[in-house]
C-alpha cells in the first residue's frame, strides 16, 4: 500500500514504472527527457529485464516487486507497462489508490506517441516546442481516458445489486493472493458466507425485500473488511471474503464477530432477524509433514474446504461458524520461490 501522500507541490510528476520490458524501456527513454516528469523507480520481477539496466545506468531505483516501488517513495503516476490482465490492474489501482494508475493500453499509447515524436525530432523539429507538445498530449490522454477506464472497470468487476466484487474478480484476486501466500509463506484465510433460510425471506416478503437484505448484508461485510481484504458475491445469497495475512484463529474471530453483528442488525421488513452461517479455511505453513504438497492450491480446492465448513455450520443448526486449517510444508530447499 502506498503510505505516502500525493506530492505534486513542485509540479513535477513523480512516475513509477511497472515492467522492464519493451514498454518500460520506451517509457524510461522518452519520459526521462521531459522536465515535467521524474521517473523515480521501475520494477520487474525478472532481474534480467532490459529496462532495469538502463534505469541503473541513469541512477533510477529498481525493484523486484511493485509493492517495494510504491512503498519506497511518493508516486503520482504508476504506469503499468506489463501485459497483466485488466482485472489485475484494477486490483492494483484499488490497493495503490494514492497514485493514478495508468493502464497498460493507455501506457502503450503514450510510449508509442512519444516514439513518434522522437522520430519527428530526428527529422529536424525544434526540441523545446516538441517536448512541450509531448507533455500536453500525455496529460490529455491521461485526463480523458483514465476516468472512463475506471468507470468501465467498476462495472465489469462489481456485482450490480450488492456493489461487491464479482465472482470473476474473486478468482483473479484469490489466484494472486494464493500465489503470494506461497511465495512469502504467509497466512491466508477464506470465509464463505451464506444466509440462513433465505428462501423464506423471498417467499414471505417478495424478491425485492430479499434484494434489500442482500444489499444490507453486503454493506456490513464490506464495512468489516480491510483494504487488503476482498469481499465478493459468489452467487445468489452466498459470499466469499478473502483475508490475506490472516491466520485461522483471527479469521475465525472475524467470522464470529460478523455472525454476531448480522444476527443483531439484519432483519426482514417485519423485524424478524436474519442470520448467516460461515465456513472458514485458513492456509498456514508449518515444519511438520503436512497432508498437502507445496504446489499452490487452486482457488477451487481452497473454496471446497471453506464450503465444506459452511455445510457443517448449516448441519450443526445454522447461525454459526465452522473452520478448518490447511497446513502446507515450509520450503526446505533454497530454490527460488515461484513467481506469477
Ligand atoms: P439455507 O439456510 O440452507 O442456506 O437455506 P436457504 O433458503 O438460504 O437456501 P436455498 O439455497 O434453498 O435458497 C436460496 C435462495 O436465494 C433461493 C433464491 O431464490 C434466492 N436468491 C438467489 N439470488 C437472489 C437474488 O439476487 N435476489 C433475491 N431476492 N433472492 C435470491
Ligand atoms: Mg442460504
Ligand atoms: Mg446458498
Amino acid at each position: 500500500m502506498n503510505k505516502h501522500a500525493q506530492d505534486t507541490t513542485d509540479g513535477v510528476k513523480k512516475v513509477g514504472i511497472i515492467g522492464g520490458g519493451r514498454g518500460g524501456t520506451a517509457l524510461l527513454q522518452t519520459l526521462g527527457r521531459l522536465s515535467q516528469v521524474t521517473v523515480v523507480g521501475i520494477c520487474d520481477i525478472n532481474p534480467q529485464a532490459p529496462a532495469l539496466d538502463l534505469a541503473k545506468a541513469s541512477g533510477i531505483a529498481t525493484y523486484a516487486e511493485m509493492e517495494q516501488l510504491v512503498d519506497a517513495q511518493p508516486i503520482d503516476w504508476l504506469i503499468n507497462a506489463t501485459n497483466r490482465s485488466v482485472a489485475q490492474r484494477h486490483i492494483l489501482s484499488h490497493q495503490f489508490s494514492n497514485a493514478t494508475l495508468i493502464d497498460g493500453h493507455i501506457a502503450e499509447l503514450i510510449w508509442q506517441l512519444l516514439l513518434d515524436f522522437e522520430r519527428a525530432l530526428e527529422s529536424g523539429v525544434d526540441e523545446t516546442i516538441l517536448n512541450g507538445l509531448k507533455w500536453t498530449l500525455i496529460q490529455r490522454i491521461v485526463d480523458t481516458a483514465q476516468p472512463v477506464q475506471r468507470e468501465l472497470e467498476y462495472i465489469a468487476f462489481h456485482d450490480p445489486l450488492t456493489d461487491l466484487y464479482s465472482r470473476q474478480m474473486l478468482l483473479e484476486f484469490s489466484e494472486r493472493e494464493i500465489s503470494s501466500a506461497y511465495r512469502h509463506e504467509r497466512y491466508l484465510s477464506m470465509v464463505v458466507v451464506d444466509i440462513d433460510h433465505f428462501k423464506r425471506v423471498n417467499d414471505t416478503f417478495g424478491h425485492d425485500a430479499g434484494d434489500v437484505v442482500l444489499k444490507e448484508l453486503a454493506d456490513l461485510l464490506n464495512g468489516s473488511c480491510r483494504r487488503s481484504d476482498m469481499a465478493a458475491r459468489y452467487g445468489g445469497e452466498e459470499f466469499v471474503v478473502i483475508l490475506p495475512n490472516t491466520d485461522l484463529l483471527s479469521a475465525t474471530t472475524w467470522a464470529e464477530r460478523m455472525r454476531k453483528k448480522i444476527a443483531r442488525s439484519l432483519q426482514t421488513p417485519d423485524g424478524t432477524r436474519v442470520t448467516i452461517s460461515l465456513g472458514v479455511a485458513g492456509l498456514e505453513f508449518a515444519d511438520e509433514t503436512p497432508p498437502e504438497g507445496t504446489t499452490p492450491l487452486s482457488f477451487e480446492a481452497f473454496f471446497k474446504q471453506a464450503d465444506q465448513m459452511l455445510y457443517e455450520a448449516k448441519n450443526a443448526g445454522r447461525n454459526r461458524v465452522a473452520s478448518t486449517r490447511i497446513t502446507v510444508r515450509h520450503r526446505t530447499n533454497s530454490a527460488p520461490p515461484p513467481t506469477h
